[in-house]
């Protein structure tokens, strides 16, 4: 087979303690699922189902990596995720069985383009351009299940210039990873090469060029950034 142009590479990401890489398919993300972060959006965080949004593959970041600030669009807000490395796929997979789907864990920025968010809700449009922008994803490497199990509480935190932004405990997520899985799966068919991020605890708020973005998951590992 011959293409017109050189096709683009594949996404992967590092696994600790192997030199094989996690190729990348989707990019799901959930929103509001720490109670602190739902009320400091203005919602209601008892009454919602989950609901999701994607970034495109195309703006995950991997660790010690730069993020560039996009120019003209306000502010762009820091979101510390647990993230989800799918090994395996399926549709409409149960609670019981969602978390033998699950290859590894890692942390990751859900960089947010807030003022062209709040456009995007007040308008009725999508979240695209504040959510699936270039460079908007930083993922740091896959810790593996062998590793790390499935953790369900432990501290996760983000630093900006050194300076503490976000706190949360992973045991505040309002639905659960298990719960999380079976839900998209009723909406997608996942596939192996998958990542979910998991929404973001309270404290989110602006980055600007020349800082620089830490944060982590207890137990799974840290993430740094540098904002250009
Ligand atoms: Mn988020």
């Amino acid at each position: 087979m011959t293409y017109l142009f050189d096709p683009h590479p594949v996404v992967s990401v590092p696994v600790v303690g192997t030199a094989a890489r996690f190729p990348v398919r989707r990019v799901f993300c959930v929103g509001r699922n720490y109670r602190d972060h739902a009320l400091e959006m203005g919602h209601d965080p008892d009454r919602e189902p989950p609901f999701f949004f994607t970034k495109d593959a195309t703006t995950l970041v991997t660790d010690g990596g730069a993020f560039p600030l996009p120019r003209a669009t306000g502010e762009v807000h820091h979101e510390v995720e647990l993230v989800v490395a799918l090994k395996a796929g399926g549709a409409d997979v149960r609670p019981e069985e969602a978390l033998s789907l699950v290859c590894g864990y890692a942390v990751g920025i859900d960089f947010t383009r807030r003022a062209l968010q709040a456009e995007a809700k007040k308008g009725g449009r999508p979240w695209d351009t504040a959510k699936s922008f270039d460079g908007s994803g930083p993922v740091s490497a896959i810790v593996p299940v062998e590793a790390v199990g499935h953790p369900a509480a432990g501290a996760i935190w983000l630093d900006v210039a050194g300076a503490r932004r976000q706190t949360g405990d992973l045991s505040q997520m309002i639905w659960s990873v298990p719960e999380l899985i079976a839900h998209l799966s009723g909406l997608f068919r996942l596939e192996p090469g998958d990542l979910i991020f998991t929404g973001t605890p309270a404290g989110v708020g602006p980055v600007a060029v020349g800082e620089t973005v830490t944060c982590g998951v207890e137990g799974v590992g840290a993430l740094t950034v540098a904002v250009v």
